[in-house]
């Protein structure tokens, strides 16, 4: 994979070398691939002791929830020209289903 990132871009990116462990997933938050994204979205549900449902991607989307009652809700979209993908919206941080 080339180092030469999109430039132009201030967006914060999530580092699978060391926000692994205790991920924090913040809006507008990118991350380099939709694989890394699942793998750290399902990290966090781990952590949170929820159960994860990820939703059928439509058009280059990808949002998952927990699957009580939507107690918590991610969404991100990948950017057109790369395989980078950004989170949108969170809803319900920090997930405190019963
Ligand atoms: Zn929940």
């Amino acid at each position: 994979m080339s180092s030469d990132d999109e430039s132009g871009n201030d967006f914060p990116e999530f580092n699978e070398d060391t926000d692994m462990d205790n991920p924090n997933i913040i809006v507008g938050l990118v991350f380099h691939t939709g694989d890394v994204y699942r793998k750290v979205v399902r990290m966090y549900s781990i952590k949170k002791e929820f159960e994860l449902k990820f939703k059928k991607n439509d058009h280059g989307k990808i949002s998952a929830y927990c699957s009580r009652e939507y107690g918590w809700k991610i969404y991100a979209s990948y950017f057109r020209e790369t395989k980078a993908i950004q989170v949108k919206s969170i809803y319900g941080t920090p997930h405190r289903c019963p």
